[in-house]
C-alpha cells in the first residue's frame, strides 16, 4: 500500500479569471488521489469540524481514508493563494494552520505495513514523526514548501535526510539550498543524505538527478491551464504510484516514474483544485503517456 502523510485543505484560490473559496485541496489530497490511479493508497491527516461532508465522500471514494483524523474543537488548515496571467507563479496569501499546528501524527494500525510512503508538504517536524511510525517502508519520498523553509528549515533538512527521494519545486530547491543554480542545489540535497532529488520546474517540466544521472523532461504540453494549485502534488502522487506498481527501483523506472509524473500534473492544471483527477479514466493517463513517448522521441546517432 501507498501511505500519503500532509495536508488536507480548503483552499482559497484566484486567477484573473476566476475566484474559488475553500474547495478541498492539500499537498496529501491531490498526491494520493493522483497515487491511486496506480496503486492502493491511504491517506492520514487532520481535518476540522468545517470540513465538509461532500470532501469527505469524495476522499472516500477513492482511497483508504481511516487515517483522517477529525478535531472538532478546531478548523481546517486554510491555504489562499492566487496567480497572475502566467498562471505559474503563486502568491502566498495566507496559511491557516488550524487543525495541524499542534497535531502529533497517528497512523492506523494496518498502515505501519505500508511499504510506499510520501511525506507530503506538512509540518518538517510532524513529517519526521509520522516516518517513525512506518515499520516496513521499502521507498519514502518527501516535499515541502517556502512556508516550512523560512519557519523551520533545520527540520526540514533533517527530514530529507531520513528519506530516500525529495520532490522539490525549483524556487524552493534554491531557497533552501542557497544557490542559484539546479544541479548545485540537487547536489547539496544529495549530500545532505538522500539517494535522489525531483526538482519541479512548474510549466518547464523537471528534472531528476541521482548521484551521478541527470534526467531532465518537459511538461506535457498544455493549451488550457486553469488553475496550477496541486500540480506538483499531482506529480508526486504520479511518481510514487508508478513505482509502487512495478515493485523494484531502479533508473529506468525512476524514469518512467518522472513521466508519469509530468501527465499527471497536466491533468491537474487542467482545472480549478481536484475536479480534473476526478473526471479522468485510468486510460486517459496511458493516453497521454504515450503521446509524450512520441513528443520527446528522436532519432540520434
Ligand atoms: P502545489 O501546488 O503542488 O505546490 O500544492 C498546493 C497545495 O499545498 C495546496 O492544496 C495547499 O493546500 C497545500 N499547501 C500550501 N501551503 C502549505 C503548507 N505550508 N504546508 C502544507 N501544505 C500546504
Amino acid at each position: 500500500m501507498i501511505t500519503i502523510f500532509g495536508t488536507i485543505a480548503l483552499d482559497t484560490t484566484e486567477t484573473p479569471f476566476k475566484k474559488m473559496e475553500k474547495i478541498l485541496g492539500g499537498a496529501a489530497t491531490y498526491s494520493a488521489l493522483s497515487a491511486s490511479f496506480f496503486y492502493p493508497t491511504s491517506i492520514v491527516g487532520i481535518v476540522g469540524k468545517d470540513f465538509p461532508k461532500i470532501y469527505r465522500d469524495i476522499l472516500n471514494s477513492r482511497l483508504d481514508t481511516k487515517g483522517i483524523i477529525t478535531d472538532n474543537d478546531a478548523k481546517t488548515f486554510h491555504y489562499d493563494s492566487s496567480f497572475d496571467y502566467d498562471l505559474f507563479r503563486r502568491k502566498t496569501n495566507k496559511t491557516e494552520l488550524n487543525v495541524i499546528k499542534n497535531f502529533e501524527p497517528k497512523i492506523p494500525s494496518e498502515y505501519a505495513g505500508s511499504e510506499y510512503i510520501y511525506l507530503a508538504n506538512n509540518d518538517p517536524h510532524q513529517n519526521i514523526q509520522a516516518l517513525k511510525l512506518f515499520k516496513k517502508s521499502k521507498l519514502v519520498l518527501c516535499d515541502t514548501i517556502d512556508f516550512w523553509i523560512t519557519n523551520k528549515s533545520e527540520q526540514v533538512f533533517k527530514m530529507m535526510q531520513n528519506v530516500d527521494g525529495v520532490v522539490i519545486n525549483d524556487d524552493e530547491a534554491r531557497l533552501l539550498t542557497k544557490n542559484s543554480n539546479l544541479i548545485k542545489c540537487a547536489r547539496k540535497l544529495i549530500g545532505n543524505g538522500t539517494k535522489f532529488v525531483v526538482i519541479k520546474k512548474g510549466e518547464n517540466g523537471s528534472i531528476l538527478f541521482t548521484k551521478n544521472h541527470i534526467f531532465p523532461s518537459p511538461a506535457y504540453p498544455i493549451e488550457d491551464v486553469v488553475d496550477p494549485t496541486g500540480a506538483g502534488d499531482a506529480f508526486a502522487g504520479g511518481f510514487l504510484g508508478h513505482i509502487a506498481r512495478s515493485k523494484k527501483i531502479n533508473l529506468r523506472i525512476l524514469r518512467e516514474a518522472m513521466i508519469y509524473g509530468n501527465v499527471m500534473g497536466s491533468f491537474v492544471v487542467e482545472d480549478f483544485g481536484i475536479d480534473k483527477l476526478l473526471k479522468i479514466k485510468y486510460k486517459e493517463i496511458q493516453k497521454r503517456y504515450k503521446i509524450y513517448r512520441d513528443i520527446v522521441h528522436f532519432n540520434g546517432d
